[in-house]
């Protein structure tokens, strides 16, 4: 119950819940949140988790995640869960769901990859091979990405 309490404190916006320890940074940064000072953020790292061992949380005010948020989520968090806050209460949740392929989330970290040609635009299409532990190939070369850098490299 503390563990609510510590993380229910906004009026509205989102509550990213379970992220890895460690990796709460590099959530605010695929939000976009970094680059928009505008919103404000808490942030809660090392916290004790049954689930995961520790856990970062993370309080995002006046913007709700949609589901292309939660489809980039799912590279850094996928046990991460989502709770919508509306006027002080738990207005939805949502769970970060990894589906089979992931589309224009992230850049193919190989530079002879065909996706590199510019002038020949094409979406960028990763396929999920496992979840558990997360591997991704591009769809046109056929590598598997290093998830490290595929974090980089999302869009
Ligand atoms: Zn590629």
């Amino acid at each position: 119950m503390t563990e609510m309490r510590r993380v229910t404190a906004i009026r509205n916006g989102t509550v990213v819940d379970h992220i890895p320890s460690g990796y709460a940074m590099q959530v605010i940064r695929i939000l976009g949140i970094d680059a928009d000072r505008a919103t404000p953020v808490s942030l809660v790292m090392n916290v004790p988790s049954d689930k995961i061992g520790r856990k970062d949380v993370l309080k995002i005010e006046d913007r709700e995640l949609d589901q292309e948020d939660l489809d980039r989520l799912a590279l850094i968090a996928p046990a991460a869960s989502i709770a919508i806050i509306r006027n002080h209460a738990v207005a939805e949740k949502m769970k970060v769901e990894l589906g089979d392929g992931l589309v224009n989330i992230a850049r193919c970290s190989f530079s002879n990859c065909i996706t590199k040609n510019n002038r020949e635009p094409l979406p960028q299409r990763m396929r999920v091979v496992s979840r558990d532990p997360l591997e991704v190939r591009c769809y046109y070369c056929g590598r598997d990405q290093e998830i490290d850098e595929l974090i980089g490299n999302i869009i």
